[in-house]
């Protein structure tokens, strides 16, 4: 068998198995993007479950400090009760009044936390319901992900076997350098041969359109043994059977 017909043969099935491929590794590709949203989620919530108790400590303690302050406001209005002159009890007025404001701003700044604590409640909630819906969608992708797997399993096992008798039919000098663009063009790796105007031999590759020169065209088009590459987009260009009969006939 001529290279280039056992080579298109190879890649006729490569393409097929590179397609069955594609679809269950867009599947992949999009339970990992979900798997991701399903994370940035839970890690939110971390957050703030962190945020919420490091609050709720400094709640405990303003409020502990709040009650010592409200117990020194007490025996300072008993000591205010017997205070035995205008002096002493201006003195100890002054020192009600700064605890009392003392104490107003231990309150203010717990009410600011509580207040703080609510809104993160709020954030919880909407997180809570956002974190089941994700979940949903996770599980559907991994269903989705199973039965395209199970859908193409058979027929890529099929196809695999059909490479492999078909990569028998190529030298392995030829094999290697195929493979080896199949991995830097992804798959994408033979390009056909276009006649521009041929009569006046102008010819180019359906790929990249960069014109070829007539002798290349010439080599590929005489015998099906030559395998050559586009020198501009690397892929092994091919020649279809009326192309050859036309070419031929002039
Ligand atoms: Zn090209």
């Amino acid at each position: 068998m001529p290279v280039m017909t056992a080579l298109l043969a190879l890649h006729q099935t490569e393409r097929q198995i590179r397609a069955l491929r594609s679809r269950v590794d867009s599947a992949q590709i999009y339970l990992n993007a979900q798997k991701r949203k399903l994370d940035d989620v839970t890690t939110r919530q971390n957050e703030l479950g962190d945020t919420k108790k490091q609050r709720q400590a400094r709640i405990g303690a303003l409020e502990t400090e709040s009650a010592s302050v409200e117990e020194r406001l007490g025996k300072l209005r008993e000591d205010l009760n017997s205070a035995t002159s205008t002096k002493e009890y201006h003195g100890l007025l002054n020192e009600v009044n700064a605890q009392k404001d003392a104490k107003r701003e231990l309150d203010d700044k717990a009410l600011a936390e509580m207040s703080e604590i609510e809104s993160i409640d709020t954030e919880l909630g909407t997180l809570a319901d956002n974190l089941t819906e994700r979940e949903t969608v996770v599980t559907k992708a991994t269903t989705e992900l199973e039965e395209r797997t199970a859908e193409v399993a058979d027929r890529l096992a099929e196809l695999e076997t059909e490479r492999d008798t078909r990569r028998a039919d190529v030298d392995a000098s030829t094999l290697d350098r195929y493979e080896e663009l199949l991995d830097d063009l992804d798959g994408d790796v033979m390009t056909e041969v276009l006649a521009i105007d041929p009569r006046r031999r102008e010819y180019a590759c359906a790929e990249c359109s960069v014109h070829l020169p007539f002798d290349k065209v010439n080599r590929i088009t005489a015998s099906a043994d030559e395998v050559l590459e586009c020198e501009t987009c690397m892929r092994i260009l091919f020649v279809t059977e009326e192309f050859r009969e036309e070419l031929v006939k002039k």
